[in-house]
């Protein structure tokens, strides 16, 4: 479900943000990483959403690095 549109949607739609046990929140382009994942759409405006809302503040319940939203972006807009 994207943290933004809270729409259930298709993997291969959304952008995965992996929160593993240990070091930072980062962006999980394979879907492997193991820790708690939570999904935006890969839609430059859910992006911002999410960004405004700090979706994935809380999703994860704690911050996010400073650039995150700049790198969900920025693969947003690659497709
Ligand atoms: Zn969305």
């Amino acid at each position: 479900m994207c943290v933004a549109c809270r729409q259930m949607k298709e993997k291969k739609e959304l952008i995965k943000v992996t929160k593993p046990k240990e070091g930072p929140i980062q962006i999980d382009e394979t879907g492997k990483l193991p820790g708690r994942g939570a999904y935006v759409c890969k839609n430059p405006d859910c992006v911002k959403k999410a960004k405004k809302a700090r979706g994935f503040e809380r999703a994860f319940k704690c911050a996010l690095p400073e650039d995150l939203y700049e790198k969900l972006d920025e693969v947003a807009k690659d497709g």
